[in-house]
């Protein structure tokens, strides 16, 4: 096979007509701060998590605002729930209680 420098991806589209964005809107209710999220990374720099993983809170917070959760369900526990990234955070997100919400959105979904 003839190698072009680039290769065909899995398609990315999403259906927002099937989407609901559940676990976004749950976090919401819980911790209005989710939505001063600008998606700068900051969090991730000094992430205890992301030193052993590829986990990254502001990949989550962009995950749950396209409603991809089954990808939120298989990373968000890798969390340690250390707090580092709330002193991180340039916007004042209360970032601990974002994942603790999301935690627990994926653990209980009947509260959704
Ligand atoms: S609370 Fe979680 S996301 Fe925040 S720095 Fe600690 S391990 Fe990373
Ligand atoms: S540091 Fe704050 S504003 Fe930046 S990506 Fe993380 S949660 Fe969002």
């Amino acid at each position: 096979m003839i190698e072009f420098g680039y290769s065909i991806q899995s398609n990315r589209q999403i259906d927002f007509d099937r989407n609901t964005r559940q676990v976004y809107k749950y976090i919401r209710r819980k911790e209005p701060s989710i939505d001063w999220c600008m998606s700068c990374g900051t969090c991730a720099s000094g992430c205890t998590a992301g030193y052993a993983s590829d986990f990254s809170l502001r990949r989550m917070i962009l995950l749950a605002r396209r409603g991809e959760e089954k990808e939120i369900r298989d990373g968000i526990f890798r969390c340690r729930l250390c707090g580092k990234c709330l002193n991180a955070c340039p916007r004042g997100v209360n970032t601990r209680n974002i994942i603790y919400w999301m935690q627990q959105a994926v653990k209980n979904t009947q509260t959704l």
